[in-house]
């Protein structure tokens, strides 16, 4: 392989109209090079908002810039591992000290990255309260997030209803919130927390500021946290932990407690439809580029 085909971008502007499919030559290998020839790539928000140019058919890293992953991990596994369960495990483990029958409330539940918080979760006995906005299919969205293993699925309006309260008589008040959302929806989530608890901001869909209450910190002592995984992974590139988790993650994989969201898969050349359609709201499904 000496070419490789990439979509990439030299303005900012509407994603499919920008992004161009290009064939660029690959650099000369070198002795500690290595040609990595890639199968799928997901579309995720971060990409959309940076138009980064994530996505090619191959490309050259230096090999210790690399991580491999098994190979009876499915291609849409592997291709999403990197990014939305990372972001997931680090959440759940490096913030609050979460032990089985604690709960933990998230909104963006829907979101790649919500739903692997659902599975690893539900794998560590942790109770989650899931927020999704509303919508006319709610009812299977719930039934979808409950079948991974959510233990209870509310829209962002129930966050204000006097039934929170019966949540509560079954599972603890979070430990943790997971802020994907920002706006009024973070502000609700951290009306539930535990006294002490953590709110952890990943994700801003709304584009909105997070607005903490006043009495939140001063009677509940809440810490307000972030969280951002390519941070993680830089501070983290030869530690231990890095291997850990990717063989946490894949051997919950291979035990099925550990899906990939529902995906479309496109080919590269569809990609105008496939960026289009990773902006829809509502759309429940990751856009995958396949190569
Ligand atoms: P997905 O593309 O899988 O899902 C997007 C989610 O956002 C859907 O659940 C969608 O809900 C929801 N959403 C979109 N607009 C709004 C809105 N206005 N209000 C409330 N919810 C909304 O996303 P990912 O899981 O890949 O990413 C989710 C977020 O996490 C993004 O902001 C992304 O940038 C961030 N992220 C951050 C990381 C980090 O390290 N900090 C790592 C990975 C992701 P609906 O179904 O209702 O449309």
């Amino acid at each position: 392989v000496t070419e490789s085909t990439a979509l990439v971008y030299r303005s900012h502007g509407v994603p499919s109209q920008v992004v161009q499919l290009e064939t660029h030559k690959l650099p000369a290998l070198e002795a500690k090079s290595a040609l990595v020839k890639m199968l799928a790539a997901p579309i995720n928000p971060s990409d959309i908002n940076m138009i980064q140019g994530t996505w090619r058919t191959a490309a050259v890293f230096s090999e210790d810039d690399l991580v491999t992953v098994p190979s009876d991990i499915s291609v849409l596994s592997a291709a999403s591992l990197g990014v939305n369960p990372c972001t997931a495990f680090r959440m759940l483990s490096d913030f609050e000290s979460l032990m089985p029958g604690d709960t933990v409330i998230q909104n963006a539940a829907n979101s790649g990255v919500g739903q692997a918080v659902i599975q690893i979760a539900a794998a560590k006995g942790i109770h989650t309260i899931s927020v999704v906005r509303d919508r006319p299919d709610l009812q299977q969205l719930t039934d979808r997030l409950k079948a991974i293993g959510a233990t209870y699925v509310i829209k962002e309006e129930t966050l204000r209803k006097p039934e929170m309260k019966d949540i509560f008589k079954v599972c603890p008040r979070p430990k943790l919130a997971l802020n994907g959302v920002g706006g009024k929806s973070a502000t609700e989530l951290l009306r539930h927390l535990q006294t002490g608890g953590t709110m952890l901001t990943y994700g801003g869909m709304a584009k909105q500021p997070v607005t903490v209450p006043v009495g939140a910190l001063i009677f509940k002592d809440v810490k307000v946290r972030g969280f951002w995984v390519t941070q993680w992974k830089r501070d983290h590139k030869h530690d231990e932990a890095l291997r850990v988790m990717l063989e946490e993650l894949c051997t919950l994989i291979r035990a099925g407690k550990l899906s990939a969201p529902p995906c479309t898969e496109v080919g590269m050349k569809d990609f105008h439809k496939a960026l289009d359609n990773a902006m829809k709201p509502y759309i429940s499904s990751k856009q995958i580029l396949v190569m």
